[in-house]
């Protein structure tokens, strides 16, 4: 069986495994490396890197999916590792509690989504990882063990781990009281909101903004707290023709019209820019965040300090007018709190996101690399799941704890049981 990940960029031809319990990971984990044998867990192969890539056998946790524990009163909510955010969130919601804060979809597992450091926007926010107080573990030899803040070395590198320490099986999250949020998205201009942008950031809980290439067109995202008796739904067909019909079905349309006829890119974005309308609307927490995406795309995102977003966005909308090369995926901005984890884009800085996407059919090389040669001017540092170059070198010089997190692979995984290709990349053979 031939497997692929979302975007269809990073396929293999591993054997399966399915276990049912963390037990039943253990014996795998542990025959694997008595037959000299190499193993990898899989989430849903949402990353557009080649990270979840198994050359040998792979292990699919599908089946270790559901809430083992939930304490209403602590917000602490233990669930098995392979559990979709999708089906989180909605248990969450059925217990009065929430994530304190999401990417913009769900089809990822918990630890699929924490271990390549998946974030949302928000700048007293940091990612998905921050919230985890324990995970259980299972290393390279097969034996099991509890993770938390009585074991720093382990806990700072595990949460945050690319499936390198271990195949995690349960993680407790640090959940919050159930929110509510209002969001208001309206159509800018970039030279009204990109000098201000530091404000934006600051002044709301969730703030992300979208840049049109090849226009000076943005549409901003700002999403509040609400109080919870206010309902001011978006209208059910608002939402069909806004997210489903122009964001996806009019969108994919268009995309594959344009692989045709690059030259018209740029001009349809400005009129797809243009169709952008305001609109404001109240909804659950994890609603608001979560957005349909069905259009295939690629994607690189770099964290770059957050008083670097203006250069970054500046070189950036500068190379595309010089190029004009045909992008027809708006560029994502967002902002997240600094954290303590060794290898979390934001360990111990403050940092904007940038993410450039391509319509998977599209070229993205020559506008990648332009963006990774500007954002390596800012320290940036790439997100695990993203599509980026840089190796083991480049990135030492880029997390602080890049050789404590080798060292500790090397303690837990002498005989590279778990690793592949993209880890030898990144961490070193
Ligand atoms: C449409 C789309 C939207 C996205 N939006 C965002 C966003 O808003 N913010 C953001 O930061 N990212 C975003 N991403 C990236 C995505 O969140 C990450 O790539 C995430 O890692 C994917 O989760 P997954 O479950 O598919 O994991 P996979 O891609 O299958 O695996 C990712 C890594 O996790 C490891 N892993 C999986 N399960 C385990 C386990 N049980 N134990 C140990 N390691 C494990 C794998 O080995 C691999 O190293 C998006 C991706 C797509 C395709």
């Amino acid at each position: 069986m031939v497997w692929t990940n979302w975007a269809g960029n990073v396929t293999d031809e591993a054997q399966v495994r399915r276990p049912r319990t963390p037990e039943a990971v253990a014996e795998l984990v542990r025959s694997a490396a008595d037959d000299g044998r190499r193993i990898r867990p899989v989430g849903s192969g949402h990353s557009f890197t080649a990270i979840a890539r198994a050359d040998d056998l792979r292990l699919d946790l599908a089946h270790l999916s559901g809430i083992v524990s939930a304490d209403r009163g602590t917000g602490r909510v233990r669930v098995l590792a392979g559990t979709p955010l999708r089906v989180l969130n909605q248990a969450l919601d059925l217990l009065g509690l929430a994530m304190p804060n999401l990417g913009d979809i769900d089809a990822q597992t918990v630890a699929g989504a924490t271990s390549t450091g998946t974030h949302g926007t928000g700048v007293a926010l940091a990612g998905l990882s921050a919230g985890i107080v324990g995970l259980r573990l299972v290393t390279a030899d097969g034996s099991q063990r509890w993770v938390d803040e009585s074991d720093p070395e382990l806990f700072g590198a595990a949460r945050v781990g690319l499936g390198a320490l271990g195949v995690i099986t349960e993680v407790e999250l640090a959940c919050i009281p159930a929110y509510r949020l209002r969001a208001v998205e309206r159509p800018d201009s970039l030279d009204e909101v990109l000098p201000r942008i530091q404000e934006h950031f600051d002044a709301h809980r969730h703030f992300e903004m979208y840049w049109f290439p090849g226009t000076r067109r943005v549409q901003t995202k700002a999403n509040d707290l609400v109080a919870d008796d206010v309902h001011e739904p978006l209208a059910p067909w608002r939402r069909r023709l806004d997210d489903e019909l122009l964001s996806n079905t009019v969108f994919g349309a268009a995309n594959r019209l344009l692989t045709r006829t690059p030259r018209a890119v740029l001009p349809f974005n400005a009129i797809a820019a243009r169709a952008l309308t305001e609109r404001s609307y109240t909804a659950p927490s994890h609603e608001v965040f979560v957005t349909p995406r069905t259009v295939r795309f690629v994607e690189s995102e770099y964290a770059v300090p957050r008083e670097a977003v203006t250069d970054v966005l500046t070189d950036l909308v500068a190379w595309v007018e010089r190029r004009r090369e045909p992008i027809s995926f708006p560029v994502e901005v967002r902002v997240a709190a600094p954290d303590d984890m060794w290898l979390s884009t934001g360990y111990e800085r403050a940092n904007a996101y940038i993410a450039v996407h391509q319509y998977h059919r599209g070229d993205h090389r020559a506008y990648f690399a332009a963006f990774e040669e500007i954002v390596a001017a800012h320290a940036g540092r790439p997100h695990w799941g993203k599509l980026h170059t840089l190796d083991a070198g480049q990135l030492a010089g880029l997390y602080p704890r890049h050789a404590d997190f080798v060292a500790l692979r090397d303690r837990l995984d002498p005989d590279r049981v778990l690793t592949n290709d993209y880890l030898d990349r990144v961490l070193g053979a």
